[in-house]
């Protein structure tokens, strides 16, 4: 067994070209990441010279020695070297291994778990340096003489600072700026952009002159009657909020706009939330539960929710996905499945020969629970009396669809749709039924395949999509349903 220690992409690569010329299997080698100190952003970068130049050197052209790795490839590797898990160097290496010395066409087959994580977590990397160049801002500070110097404190999800600086560089060529994350700093004099260690967060500026002004601009250009708080949300995270100075007024700008939106709407007794607008009118007649879904009080999960996140799908649809709760991606844009959980069920909806369009998606409990790790929402798990109380939206939302077929994603689903709680592994085998009498079918939650490694994850996603081609199968007559 060989230990590597490694930070960036291009050590892991200089480390791991040498193993794979020689053949060393991926279970021969184990990685360690020095990036990695912990769950939390608090990074200390020891691994970094504490004044290192970026390289404009490109990543090696391919063949590597007589091994040849597919350019595509390299360039999803040297993206997810940046997704913030100890566990990418591993897989990495088994990817590069993967594809020089069993199949070159690896990356094409999304089925592939190990591929499936990569194109996941490629995909965070990006979208964290997309936010990264949309939500910084820089601040006036007092230059040497009268030098203007600018400063911006951000902390990314991932360690894309080195990969996101050179947008900024481009940007503001003209400034001399810094721009300090938990995880160190990029500095640019308008001549060379550097790199250096870690950087005191309180060492940050307060508000400059400018803020003001920009703050009333943004009041003035954001058009109140028009906000959409689940599309603000979902291009403008409220994790961003606390750096961003127009931030300050997007409460009230937020709350001016749904009142007006209420007021307008409130004859029709229509919610701003839903999607399904059938599933909508059928959850606001509910007996003695007159005011919806969005004002349930039926638990404490709206607490520290953003909002009520409600089925998607078709009034007709014929197949009913029902998984546990929101997640965060979720919760902020108001859909279901639209995270990384939703990237897996897609993929399994796909392969099983489904359209998504097609089907009605939501979960058993109806708001996100979570418990704040750092700066983070983690999912956790609702308990019984959660699911309970929530059980009157899902039955609302099964009686307005009638769908033929539910499948239950996940132990929470299943108990929530037929009282049963034992593991998937074993419901699979049972026949099961909604207490309106609809088949109902026990398959894996996406985020349980997500977690699974290597050779269970690609067991249980193969199961997923039997599952849901047993549920087509079903509804199209191919099989009968008892
Ligand atoms: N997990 C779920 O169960 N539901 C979602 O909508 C997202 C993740």
């Amino acid at each position: 067994m060989q230990c590597h220690s490694v930070s960036t992409f291009e050590e892991w690569r200089s480390v791991a070209r040498p193993l794979l010329l020689k053949g060393i299997k991926p279970t021969a080698v184990v990685w360690n990441d020095r990036t990695h100190r912990g769950s939390n952003a608090q990074l200390a970068l020891s691994n970094l010279n504490s004044d290192t130049e970026i390289s404009n050197d490109e990543s090696e052209k391919l063949p590597v020695g007589s091994v040849r790795i597919p350019n595509a490839l390299m360039q999803v590797l040297e993206t997810i070297a940046h997704f913030r898990d100890s566990a990418r160097w591993d897989l990495m290496y088994r990817l590069t291994y993967r594809a020089a010395l069993e199949n070159d066409r690896l990356l094409e087959d999304e089925a592939d778990s190990d591929v499936s994580k990569a194109l996941l977590m490629e995909r965070a990397v990006r979208r964290d340096c997309h936010k990264m160049h949309a939500f910084v801002r820089f601040r006036e500070v007092a230059g040497i003489g009268c030098e203007k110097f600018y400063f911006a404190w951000f902390v990314p999800e991932h360690l894309v600072l080195r990969r996101a600086s050179s947008f900024f560089m481009k940007r503001f060529t003209n400034m001399s700026w810094t721009i300090a994350t938990p995880d160190g700093a990029a500095v640019w004099d308008q001549v060379k952009l550097r790199f250096i260690d870690t950087i005191n967060a309180a060492s940050q500026p307060l508000a400059d002159s400018q803020e003001a002004l920009w703050r009333t601009y943004y009041r003035s250009i954001c058009n109140v009657a028009r906000i959409n708080p689940a599309a603000m949300s979902k291009e403008m995270p409220q994790r961003y909020w606390r750096h961003l100075p127009e931030a300050a007024e997007i409460g009230s700008i937020v709350r001016e706009g749904r009142s007006n939106f209420d007021a307008r709407h409130s004859d029709a007794g229509t919610q701003a939330f839903s999607a399904a607008k059938a599933v909508q009118r059928a959850l606001a007649r509910l007996p003695g539960e007159s005011t919806g879904p969005h004002a349930c009080r039926r638990c404490d999960l709206w607490r520290h929710a953003t909002q009520v996140v409600l089925g998607e799908g078709p009034a007709d649809a014929r197949i009913m996905l029902v998984g546990e709760q929101p997640g965060d991606e979720e919760d902020l844009r108001g859909v279901p499945f639209v995270g990384p959980a939703g990237f897996v069920l897609n993929s399994a909806i796909a392969a099983a020969g489904l359209n998504r369009k097609n089907l009605f998606i939501t979960n058993a409990v109806k708001h996100f629970k979570w418990k704040p790790r750092g700066k983070r929402r983690i999912h956790s798990k609702p308990g019984i009396a959660e699911i309970s109380a929530c059980n009157v939206w899902l039955a609302e939302e099964i009686a307005a669809i009638r769908p033929e077929v539910i499948v239950a994603l996940g132990v929470s689903a299943l108990r929530a749709l037929s009282g049963h709680a034992d593991k998937i592994q074993s419901s699979r085998l049972v026949e099961l039924r909604h207490s309106g009498g609809t088949r109902v079918l026990a398959t894996y939650h996406p985020s349980a395949i997500l977690r699974a490694e290597g050779d269970l994850g690609v067991a249980m996603r193969r199961d997923l999509i039997a599952d849901l081609v047993t549920a087509k199968e079903l509804v199209i007559g191919l099989r009968r349903v008892t």
